[in-house]
């Protein structure tokens, strides 16, 4: 790399203008020789000598340039490289470069291909494993707030177990634990595709409901309780839910509609568990259960 390096230091941001020189002065070598043998061989075909000298220089001069314009359609593919490279460090994402092609430069291609694809998978790989509860294979919250915009039009639930410390208490916490994975496959198998369902705490889980009004998150909200206290066992006991009910609108961030559904569940547990509470919205816009 040692020429490389010290046309760097010349031209340290074009690949062009190095490749431009090097041309340049292996080009210039027949003319140089036929400049030496014009001042050196001065009585051979004395009249000749600027015609040969301007047909060789032109001939030269010409030589370069399309062989410069040519190398320049040559390099395209490191050119490509460099902006797919950077395209992907500044977006995250960048279009496949040519393939199919067996060189050095060809095989650069298909590994920055390669590469591109692999740290993609991983990065979504990672993102998914930040987004989602191990216990459950849930989303957690953070993947339920990536879901649940800001503004989004639907219907807020939180749910929570009853009792479950009794749970962890009588049945330890192995069963627990299968308590709350079988709660998860019970409210996923309930809902729609659509519908965004994730593990906010403990034994709290959070649904939205995109686009449903007030009847209808009821509604939903009611089977779910339904399903967990038909289906949801510890052991033999069965287990119930107490699940808060909230409706976005105009002005109300997420953050406060979680708040809200979660009055919603204070006014369920409070009315003694296993059953649907909405959270009711006074005239000034204060939420009470
Ligand atoms: P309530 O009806 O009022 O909701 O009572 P509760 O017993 O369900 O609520 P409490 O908040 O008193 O207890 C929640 C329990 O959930 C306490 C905690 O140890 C247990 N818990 C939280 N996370 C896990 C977990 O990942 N696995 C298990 N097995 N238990 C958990
Ligand atoms: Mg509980
Ligand atoms: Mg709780």
């Amino acid at each position: 790399m040692w020429l490389y390096s010290a046309m760097s230091g010349v031209f340290p941001r074009s690949f062009m203008a190095k490749v431009f020189i090097v041309v340049s002065v292996g080009a210039l070598v027949p003319l140089l020789a036929l400049l030496g043998w014009a001042i050196v061989g001065r009585d051979v075909f004395p009249g000749e000598r600027i015609e040969v000298l301007g047909i060789a220089l032109a001939a030269t001069v010409l030589g370069i340039t399309t062989t410069l314009l040519a190398l320049h359609e040559v390099l395209k593919p490191i050119y490509r490289l460099d902006e797919t490279i950077r395209a992907f460090e500044a977006a995250g994402t960048a279009p496949p470069l040519p393939f199919g092609f067996e060189d050095q430069v060809g095989r650069l291609m298909a590994s920055t291909n390669r590469l591109i694809l692999s740290v993609d998978d991983r990065i979504d790989a990672e993102r998914r494993a930040a987004e989602t509860d191990s216990l459950t294979g849930l989303l957690n919250r953070r993947g339920f707030e990536a879901r649940v915009n800001e503004g989004a039009v639907g219907a807020m639930l939180m749910l929570d177990i009853d009792g479950f410390k009794a749970v962890n208490d009588q049945y330890g916490h192995a069963v627990g634990d299968t308590v709350l994975r079988d709660a998860a496959v019970i409210l996923a198998s309930t809902l729609r595709r659509r519908d965004v369902l994730a593990r906010l705490g403990g034994e709290e889980f959070g649904v939205f409901l995109p686009g449903l009004t007030i009847g209808d998150a009821r509604e939903a909200a009611e089977r779910l309780r339904s399903a967990v206290a038909g289906q949801l066992r510890a052991e033999v006991e069965p287990v119930t839910m107490s699940v808060g009910v909230a409706i976005a609108r105009p002005g109300l961030s997420r953050e406060a509609l979680i708040a809200e559904a979660n009055r919603g569940l204070c006014a369920a547990k409070q009315g003694g568990r296993n059953r649907v509470c909405m959270a009711v919205v006074a005239q000034g816009g204060m939420a009470t259960a």
